[in-house]
């Protein structure tokens, strides 16, 4: 079906040829004709399918046939978000599509100061993007307006209840009309989700792209068996090799993301990382310098990492591999986006290997095992871990460290020692 068959307003038609979309995902296809009749909706879908402009297209057609130019701005149609990355790209989605329009939208999200959001509001805005933090405060203090509303969008709602905003979510809806269309997207489809479907929605259709969990199918998925010491050396070497030019490597923790990042810094490797802890000015840093090509690597955790689109990541890395399999669907689905083609690759220790069994049951498939030829799996644990710095006034250390980063090289390529090096460096490359 091409999108002319929908019947969006022309100035939606247009701006979707601009972005050089020719024919709808799976999912706009099942979706926007159900949207556009008015439907409740539960919409299960990979993510980067395409998901946002599923709700984003018929929601702006409503718009532009109710509101012209000239009239009085209310808040018509609420996006809940979990992180306010994924609520920036929904507004900057909402532009795009919306260029032709005189509608304005806003992004309410904590983290930054409330007065430029607040003063957008009081200019006067159709379409609220939020996350459900900053929107309560602001509720709180009635500053927000939803008389007028008549659609609530749920984005990554399996992500929302996740994160333990379920109780946030109850009182935003709590304060917005009964009479209202209410669409709820998420990756997967668990108890919860099914039981906020039939708290807030009425009557609902349902689309579900691809088998429940499935981790999209333009992801080629594998698993490398490396011990835990040996993962910065084999995600070194893999870096090394020419198609991985834009590698989003996820960290279970900060602090692990800091490391990584370190230890990568040290290897030459152009790196970025984002995290938590990261002002939202480093964030957005951080991703425009990933997107724009000036870093090869972005680390980053699962939280921030939600809503990150960014066209033609080639590879996906669990350099921590995640704990619950609902967030491996996520972060693999940051490649292999809009059907082009991705690699997800997990560095396993076998302390993990109850997590991969876990996942394997998950998404019903298992993952191929791959070894990395010439890499010696069998260099013994270092004195102190890659990444962190010896004791100041121990230069023989210091040194040692740094050529444990430099010489990764050299410690994969060594053949197995037959008789096992006793001390860190033993492993270096003999000239
Ligand atoms: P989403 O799942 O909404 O985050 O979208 C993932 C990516 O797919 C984004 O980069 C969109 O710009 C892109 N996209 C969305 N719809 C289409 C389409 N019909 N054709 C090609 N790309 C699309």
């Amino acid at each position: 079906m091409p999108f002319s068959k929908f019947g969006l307003e022309a100035g939606i038609f247009r701006a979707i040829q601009k972005a050089g979309y020719t024919r709808p995902t799976p999912v706009q296809a099942a979706a926007i004709p159900k949207v556009m009749q008015g439907n409740d909706l539960i919409a299960i879908a990979q993510t980067g399918t395409g998901k946002t402009a599923a709700f984003v297209l018929p929601m702006l057609h409503r718009l532009a046939i109710s509101h012209g130019e000239g009239q009085p701005r209310c808040i018509k149609s609420l996006i809940l978000a979990p992180t306010r990355e994924l609520a920036v790209q929904i507004m900057e989605n909402i532009r795009a599509y919306g260029q032709h329009l005189p509608i304005r939208v806003a992004a309410i999200y904590g983290g930054v100061e409330e007065n430029s959001q607040i003063k957008s509001l009081h200019k006067g805005v159709h379409i609220v993007v939020a996350t459900p933090g900053r929107l309560i405060d602001l509720i709180g203090r009635q500053m927000i307006d939803f008389s007028r509303l008549d659609m609530l969008v749920l984005d990554e709602a399996d992500r929302m209840l996740h994160m333990g905003f379920l109780p946030d979510i109850v009182t935003i809806v709590g304060h917005l009309p009964k009479r209202r269309q209410t669409l709820m997207f998420s990756a997967t489809l668990s108890k919860e989700v099914e039981s906020l479907a039939r708290r807030f929605q009425y009557q609902p259709k349902m689309v579900q792209i691809g088998k429940r969990a499935n981790p999209a199918d333009t992801v080629a998925q594998c698993v490398y068996e490396v011990p835990a010491h040996l993962k910065n050396a084999l995600l070194l070497e893999l870096l090394r090799q020419s198609n991985f030019k834009r590698v989003l490597v996820f960290a279970r923790m900060k602090d692990g993301a800091n490391r990584l990042t370190n230890c990568l810094k040290l290897a030459g490797v152009k790196v970025a990382k984002l995290h938590s802890s990261r002002s939202q000015e480093q964030r957005l840093q951080a991703l425009q310098d990933f997107k724009d090509g000036g870093v090869q690597v972005l680390v980053a955790t699962d939280i921030v990492a939600r809503g990150i689109d960014i066209d033609g990541v080639t590879h996906v890395v669990n350099y921590d591999f995640p704990v619950n399999p609902e967030d491996y669907v996520h972060r693999i689905g940051r490649t292999g986006r809009a059907e082009a083609q991705g690699d997800a690759i997990s560095l396993v220790p076998k302390e993990d290997l109850n997590l991969l069994g876990i996942l394997e049951l998950f998404i019903c498939q298992r993952l191929t095992r791959k070894h990395l030829k010439g890499f010696n799996y069998h260099v013994p644990i270092p004195a102190y871990k890659p990444g962190e710095t010896a004791p100041r006034r121990d230069w023989r250390k210091r040194t040692r460290d740094k050529e444990a980063l430099k010489t990764n090289k050299s410690a994969a390529h060594s053949k197995p020692a037959a008789r096992a090096p006793e001390k860190p460096g033993a492993n270096r490359r003999k000239s």
